[in-house]
């Protein structure tokens, strides 16, 4: 397998899984967010890879930055054959708190951060009719839930945005896929500051009580999507855990 790639939300979690299951297939891969160490110690990690990994500092709420880091990808590769635009906030929260900042942060990162990867890279996949961009929606993008308006809202948007954009290209061999992951173990919780949603979420929908899926079973689903024949174009998976509902 010979692809080069870029991540956005390499860092930690799915974005790092999935970086993890190219390199070791032989795929060079541009780890991108914008925890610096967090990248280099990834990056020493995969070393021993079939593949090569390397690092770029990007915050996806920059268009400036995510050009930089486009033309970084090519300029260190050659080409880019795929784009995975996975950085993502969760900040839940009810509306009635109204945490208006992080409503701000999560269409600045879930929504402007994936319309910037598509404008940075489109024109050199349009100019090669080759390529593939993926973005990580959620079983959020599917459904909405108390606390999840805007990131439901955020993430129904990106999957909207890849579906619209597929119809767009398909006279092309550009192909564009949404990932949408139930729960996962990963540092997404991290971010959200509502105690009221933190109680929610834990007694009134009984994720404490759910056993997530590892940040490997959607690093796998990535990689069945990238490694399909060029004919073959998956639009869309869904992965939740199995008892999740
Ligand atoms: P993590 O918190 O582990 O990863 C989030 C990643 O996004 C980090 O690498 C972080 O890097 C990056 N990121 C956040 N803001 C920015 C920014 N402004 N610029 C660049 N990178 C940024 O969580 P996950 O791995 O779970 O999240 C990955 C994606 O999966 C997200 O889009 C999330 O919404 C989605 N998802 C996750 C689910 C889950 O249950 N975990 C379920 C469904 C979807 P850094 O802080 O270093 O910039």
């Amino acid at each position: 397998m010979a692809k080069q790639l870029y991540i956005t939300g390499a860092s930690s979690g799915i974005g790092e899984a999935t970086a993890e299951r190219f390199v070791k297939e032989g795929a060079n891969v541009v780890l991108a967010a914008r925890r610096e160490d967090r990248l280099k110690d990834l990056q020493e990690k995969l070393s021993g890879g079939n593949g090569k990994a390397v690092y770029k500092k990007t915050d996806v709420t920059s268009e400036k930055e995510m050009k930089e880091l486009a033309e970084f990808a090519i300029n260190e590769f050659g080409q880019i054959d795929v784009l995975f635009n996975n950085a993502g906030l969760m900040p839940l929260s009810f509306m009635k708190n109204t945490k208006v900042d992080e409503w701000d942060k999560m269409v600045d990162v879930n929504i402007k951060g994936v319309l910037y990867g598509v404008a940075a890279v489109l024109p050199h996949m349009i100019e090669r009719n080759e390529g593939h961009i993926l973005t990580t929606s959620s079983v959020a993008g599917h459904e909405v839930m108390p606390t999840g308006a805007v990131y439901c809202g955020t993430k129904f948007a990106a999957r909207v945005i890849m579906e619209g954009m597929g119809k767009e290209l398909a006279e092309s061999n550009i192909r564009t896929t949404s990932i949408s992951p139930g729960i996962v173990q990963t540092e997404l919780t991290d971010t959200i500051t509502d105690e009221d949603a933190m109680s929610f979420l834990k007694d009134g929908v009984g994720l404490g009580s759910m056993t997530p899926l590892a940040s490997e079973d959607i690093a796998e689903g990535v990689f069945y999507a990238v490694n399909q024949p060029p004919h073959v174009d998956v639009n869309e998976i869904i992965i939740r855990p199995t008892n999740q509902g």
